[in-house]
């Protein structure tokens, strides 16, 4: 397992949507961005979750540099407990790929998966989660129980590498 401090992508500020003027891909699924791009992408689904009443959660999976799908916090909303960002992208996810293992893509979230989420995550094999904001005693990485970085569950296969505090005063600003 990997623990990265996110880093090196400039000071977060001005990287707007579609502003990627050097590749001239103005795709707006992603392609050929980096790890604040996609963060801004949770961001906006944070916001609109946060619009309704629910947890200002944003998650999105990316595959080849390419969004495949996204998911917003909606519990409140919808009346459903599982019904979490990270939870409803795999599952867009797995319903377009028409499977479950998902290895070879990247989870990006505004916040720590949770230990519900973590157990989705290691169970479609994600290889890497990047999140903004560390979540304590609920996470699947930095709780008592790190579902992320477990490697005593054999069927789960190698943890996925983690990577934190990429657009963290951005994510903070959500609440
Ligand atoms: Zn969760």
């Amino acid at each position: 397992m990997a623990i990265f401090k996110g880093a090196g992508e400039g000071s977060g500020k001005g990287n707007e949507w579609g502003a990627n003027k050097e590749s001239g891909k103005e795709d707006e699924s992603g392609v050929g961005k980096g790890d604040e791009f996609f963060m801004r992408a949770c961001i906006e689904l944070a916001l609109i979750a946060k619009q309704r009443g629910d947890p200002p959660v944003g998650a999105v999976l990316v595959r080849d540099g390419q969004i495949i799908a996204k998911g917003m916090e909606g519990g409140k909303t919808h009346n459903d407990i599982t019904y979490h960002a990270e939870v409803e992208a795999i599952r867009q996810a797995t319903a377009l790929l028409q499977r479950q293992d998902l290895s070879g893509c990247i989870l990006y979230t505004t916040h720590e998966p949770c230990i519900l989420c973590s157990y989705v995550i290691r169970h479609t094999k994600i290889d890497k989660i990047v999140m903004a904001l560390t979540t304590g005693e609920i996470g699947g990485m930095s709780s008592r129980y790190p579902l992320l970085s477990d490697v005593s569950i054999k069927k789960w296969g190698p943890a996925p590498a983690l990577i934190t505090g990429v657009l963290e005063e951005e994510c903070r600003k959500l609440h």
